[in-house]
């Protein structure tokens, strides 16, 4: 049964220097590419009712507020399903927020990555500080009552003082929820081919990173997974979906989606994507020792960790027999909890490290 849906809209004006994902200038293609997507939802879709439905990008706020409500329409959505959609400031207007508060939409997720225009020229981004700030200020005014932010640290010339200006700012604006990367340069990015100069260091990256769980955790969020700090009751329903290792579907060009045991992927240019929008490609039928180990590394990326009892259940092991050396390896970095196990903060910064480990 699945009940969370991810929805890609693969349109950006430009690139950041930053980015790799999948978004394309081609904006002459939004309503080919729209007339796709409704395809491929109405094929595809099953009917069942939906609990969180994500719109993410690209710039979703690049579509008009009245295809969204077409979009949203496909689907059945529980009474109190969580609904997003991200949006860049420099994109969202007024009419824009209110079209789609009106259509449903209950989450909006606002990239805007800091609150330092002189930072957000060196990394691309199209828009001011004033935008973030106006955004979000109308949004609340338009009766929001769950806004997320992205910021980013880890970007060149940024200073520690910069990364907790940022997310003061963030924290005093009242937004539920703060998301929160690590800046990586990753191939295929402007920053991957001209590596930009000052970037802090990992040592120097992972002390930010502290820092803003430190900040965060003053303000009352909770930081209840690696990257993602929330006001109690507003953790991301849909995210939590993703890394309890639930099904979900995915529309779209690029998207990914996990429906029975199977992962897939679409194709990730929209040219591709409109010859047939139907056509899943890199279809993977999970193993049950390939979904332990996802189970696994997704858990652990909450601060709640891994269920033991669960994951025993549902994988007929013994948790902690088949780890137990991996366990006492890493026994600083991680604490017990109630159900099972957890990151402590500094084990969420070599997690990756850790968790190669339970991969066999
Ligand atoms: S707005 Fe997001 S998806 Fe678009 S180019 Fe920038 S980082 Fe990439």
């Amino acid at each position: 049964m699945t009940s969370s849906v991810y929805i890609h809209i693969p349109f950006c004006r430009q690139k950041c220097y930053y980015c790799t994902f999948s978004s394309y200038p081609q904006l002459d293609l939004r309503e080919k590419y729209l007339d796709g997507l409704l395809i491929e939802i109405e094929k595809r879709y099953l009917g069942e009712k939906i609990k969180t439905l994500y719109i993410g990008g690209g710039t979703p706020s690049l579509i008009g507020f009245e295809k969204i409500a077409e979009i949203l329409s496909k689907f059945n959505l529980e009474e109190n399903a969580e609904v997003t959609i991200e949006a860049n400031p420099e994109s969202t207007t007024n009419a824009w927020i209110k079209g789609v508060f009106d259509c449903g939409v209950n989450r909006l997720s606002f990239g805007v990555q800091s609150f330092d225009d002189k930072l957000l020229k060196q990394i691309g981004r199209k828009h001011t500080v004033k935008q973030a700030f106006d955004v979000i200020l109308s949004a609340r005014k338009i009766g929001f009552k769950n806004i997320n932010v992205d910021l980013i640290y880890g970007l060149p010339m940024q200073t520690m003082s910069d990364v907790s200006a940022s997310v003061i700012t963030a924290c005093e604006l009242g937004v539920e929820h703060i998301s929160s990367y690590g800046l990586k340069i990753e191939e295929g990015s402007k920053f991957f081919r001209e590596r930009p100069k000052s970037l802090p260091d990992e040592d120097m990256q992972a002390d930010m990173y502290l820092k803003l769980c430190e900040i965060t955790e003053k303000y009352g969020y909770k930081h209840y997974e690696i990257s993602n700090f929330a006001k109690n009751g507003f953790e991301s329903k849909h995210n939590l979906n993703y890394w309890n290792a639930e099904n979900y579907y995915g529309f779209g060009c690029g998207a990914s989606g996990f429906e029975g045991q199977t992962r897939y992927t679409h194709e990730n240019t929209i040219e591709k994507y409109l010859e047939n929008p139907l056509n899943l490609t890199e279809k993977e039928i999970l193993t049950k020792e390939v979904q332990l180990e996802e189970t696994i590394f997704l858990g652990f990326r909450k601060a709640d960790g891994i269920d033991v009892s669960a994951i025993n259940k549902k994988f007929g092991t013994d948790f902690e027999k088949k780890y137990f050396e991996i366990l006492k390896k890493y026994e600083k970095y991680l604490k017990k909890t109630e159900n099972g196990y957890a990151f402590t903060n500094e084990g969420f910064l070599i997690s990756n490290y850790i968790l190669s480990d339970f991969a066999e």
